[in-house]
């Protein structure tokens, strides 16, 4: 059978070195939505929970519920209000003041800021207006936060939106103590404005995904992080066969055996959320050998007849072939795949 294979050892390695960026536990919010990256989301909560995490951000509801006893907090990103209120430790992001009309009384929320990004959030110039409006509904809010857009990007941007950021914080902060309601917690880092903070951080905690994975996408000429990717995916071995030489192999017939050959099929193709490579590229798997042909929905094929083969201990390679990131490469590994702790 295919297997994902998880590292405790990299990913706490990862874990530790955010830690100590962002000063404490207490500061980091591992982000284990979409399957926590493709990882395996319960997996990874035990994990993150194991090492001492407390915060924890999902996409849906579905995926908060999975894991809520295992957090303090679980921060939904990417849900739509809820019919009913959620009576737990499962709190919301609102991305807009409409969104924050929808929300039952004593829901838990994140406020979202726009600083920038223009993507979600509310403006900075609705701030006053968002928290009359949480007071006057009986929201609990838990936090506030912002999103940044160029983390990864050599220039200013970075910069100009994290004064953004200090700006309408101040503000949020002033007025929160105006309406007498309980300080909220602050948090706007992803991996990346973390990673290059060059002090402890001053927001209450950062929310990390892909840098907890083993991977960052910041301009290395800004500076280089000793992450160690968590994944690797094998393939097992379906079937064998001699491929004679001058036969072809696929669909398409796009790989010719020059010589006659063993060559082996394995049980991952791009159903399985492995990229569709076309055969034809210079790709290769882990283990420095070639795909030969297309990927298929179901299958791939490969030189010899090994039972099993890593496809991937490092998703950066396949990211810059398929011209893509290590986050798309990851999430679209699909859940069935069979995940194994290590
Ligand atoms: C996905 C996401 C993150 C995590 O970003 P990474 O770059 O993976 O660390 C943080 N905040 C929000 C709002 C997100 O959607």
């Amino acid at each position: 059978m295919s297997k994902i294979i998880i590292s405790k050892e990299n990913y706490h390695h990862n874990l530790g070195l955010l830690v100590k960026k962002a000063g404490s536990k207490d500061k980091i919010m591992v982000v284990i939505k979409d399957n926590a990256y493709g990882h395996g989301l319960e997996i990874m909560a035990k994990l993150a929970k194991d090492y001492g995490i407390k915060k924890a951000a999902v996409k849906t509801l579905q995926e908060a519920l999975l894991v809520e006893n295992l957090f303090d907090e679980v921060l939904i990103l990417a849900n739509h209000p809820p019919a009913e209120v959620v009576d737990s430790n499962i709190s919301f992001a609102v991305h807009s003041l409409e969104f924050l009309q929808k929300f039952p009384k004593n829901s838990k929320i994140h406020l979202n800021i726009d600083t920038g990004m223009h993507r979600n959030g509310i403006l900075m110039s609705q701030v006053q207006e968002a928290l009359e409006y949480i007071e006057q509904n009986s929201l609990i809010l838990k936090g506030v936060f912002t999103h940044f857009r160029s983390a990864d990007d050599m220039n200013g941007e970075l910069f100009w939106q994290q004064e953004n950021w200090k700006k309408a914080k101040q503000e949020a902060k002033q007025k929160i103590e105006e309406l007498n309601l309980n300080m909220p917690a602050f948090h706007s880092c992803n991996s990346a404005a973390l990673l290059r903070s060059k002090d402890e951080i001053k927001d209450d905690f950062a929310r990390c995904g892909i840098a907890t994975y083993g991977y960052t996408h910041i301009d290395k000429n800004i500076d280089t992080f000793d992450l160690k990717p968590v994944l690797s995916l094998y393939a097992s071995r379906l079937s064998s066969r001699v491929l004679k030489s001058q036969e072809k192999v696929g669909y398409g017939g796009v790989y010719e055996a020059k010589k006659d050959m063993i060559i082996s099929t394995y049980d991952i193709g791009y159903g399985d959320g492995f990229f569709r490579y076309d055969g034809l590229g210079d790709l290769k798997i882990a283990n420095g050998q070639k795909i030969l042909g297309r990927v298929s929905m179901d299958s791939l094929c490969i030189k010899g007849d090994k039972q099993s083969i890593c496809l991937f201990n490092d998703a950066s390679e396949l990211s810059l072939y398929f011209k893509t990131i290590t986050y798309e490469i990851l999430t679209k590994l699909m859940p069935w795949i069979t995940r194994e702790v290590v």
